[in-house]
Order: C-alpha cells, then structure tokens, then sequence
C-alpha cells in the first residue's frame, strides 16, 4: 500500500499516514493506493473504527476504507490502527455527503452503516444514512452486484429504513429484528459486532439487520 503522509498538518489525524486527507484525488482508483485489485468495502460512521479493523484483519484479500465524520472518534482508530502490520485499511475523515466525490462509479463492493445518527426529527429524515438521498448516493459508489448492511438498535430508524429503501432502486433481501436472537439464522453468519452493538447487547437491546441491493 502507497501512503503518502502529508506534512505541516495542524492535526494528528491530518498527520497521521493512514488517514488519506486528498481522497478526492482517489475517486476511481483506489486500487492504485492499495496496490491491488481487491474488493473495496467501506464504514460510514465508523467511530472507533472496531469493526472495520477487526474486519482488515480477518480478510486481508479485501480493502477496507472507514469514513468518519469527527476526528475525536478517528483518532482512537488511528492509535489501533498504528500497531497492525496490515495493508488493507485506511481512513477518510469526512460528512458522507461528500461520498460521491470520495469514490469513482461503482468503485465500492459493499457498504456498512452501523449504529447510525437517528436524526429523529422529520425535518432532518435527509440526514439518516438510510435516507433515499443517501441510497442515491450510494447507487454511484456502488458496484451493480455490490450490497449495503445496516445495523442499529434504533426501532423508528429501522422502520424508516425498511420502508424509505424500497422506493429508491434498492430492495431489502433480508432482514431482522433480532439479530442477536437466532445465532444460526444465514444473516448472523460471520457477525463483527461494534462498539456500539457491544454496549447494546450488553443492556438487552434487541439489534436489528438488513441487506439491501439492487440485484
Ligand atoms: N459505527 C460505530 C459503532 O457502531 O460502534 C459508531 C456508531 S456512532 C452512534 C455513529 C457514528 O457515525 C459517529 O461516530 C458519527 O460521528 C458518525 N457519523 C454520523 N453521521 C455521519 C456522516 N454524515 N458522515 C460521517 N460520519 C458520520
């Protein structure tokens, strides 16, 4: 992986080689960062970046990019990040509504939104990562085979989401409302949990899932 680490930066995070602060220049040829071909999948709101690192490791045929609006939160994924000798993960602090601009069409082979903002005001439904402006943007970045996972203890987000994503040109293939509660069931297969997922299961939180694509 090629990083360039760009001096005179007032900020750790800036400094930091593994957050990429000129990623519009990559839009549509990520490849050419990681130095291969692979699959790239990214976090929208990743916050301490658990997930998304954990899923680096796991797979390191797969190319991991963890967005992340705040550098409070990005820079407790920076420090973990430091101490891995892996290739495949790097960062972008930005607002998702910049995310056409981060990526060339269909560039991206999966996308993962944990634990979003609820934003719960109606005035404000534009905001959820869920949203059909969101999937709008989404159906640019998104390979035609290529699937967005969503996961969130939030009810009411949940419910918008099942009902706003049907009507942009994406369909829900599976889902639940409980994640947690049939370890067997084919959508727990394989489940990362996050931070947030963590401290949820923890107070009893059922969690719901969905998979959305448009094939
Ligand atoms: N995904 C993590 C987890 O499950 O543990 C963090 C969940 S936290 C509730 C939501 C995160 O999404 C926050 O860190 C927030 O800053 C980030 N976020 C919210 N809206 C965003 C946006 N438009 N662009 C980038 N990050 C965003």
């Amino acid at each position: 992986m090629r990083l360039r680490n760009v001096k005179g930066s007032r900020e750790a995070i800036a400094d930091s080689e593994f957050t990429i602060n000129d990623f519009k220049e990559y839009a549509g040829r990520w490849n050419e960062l990681f130095e291969n071909d692979n699959p790239i999948r990214i976090e929208i709101g990743m916050g301490k970046g658990k997930f998304i690192t954990e899923l680096a490791l796991n797979n390191p045929d797969i190319n991991y990019i963890g967005i992340e609006k705040y550098s409070s939160v990005l820079i407790r994924a920076i420090e973990k990040r430091r101490e891995l000798d892996i290739n495949n993960l790097v960062f972008i602090r930005m607002d998702a509504v910049e995310i056409e601009e981060a990526f060339g069409e269909g560039e991206v082979d999966k996308i993962y939104l944990n634990f979003s903002d609820p934003w719960p005001k109606d005035r404000h439904a534009k905001r959820r990562l869920t949203s059909r402006q969101f999937f709008e943007r989404y159906d640019h970045i998104l390979k035609n085979s290529g699937n967005v996972e969503f996961k969130t203890d939030n009810r009411p987000l949940f419910d918008f989401s099942l009902e706003e994503i049907p009507q942009t040109k994406f369909k829900i293939d599976e889902y639940t409302f409980d994640l947690h509660g049939d370890k067997s069931a084919a959508i727990y297969e394989g489940n990362v949990t996050t931070e947030y997922e963590e401290k949820f299961v923890e107070k009893g939180n059922p969690i719901c899932k969905l998979i959305a694509s448009r094939t």
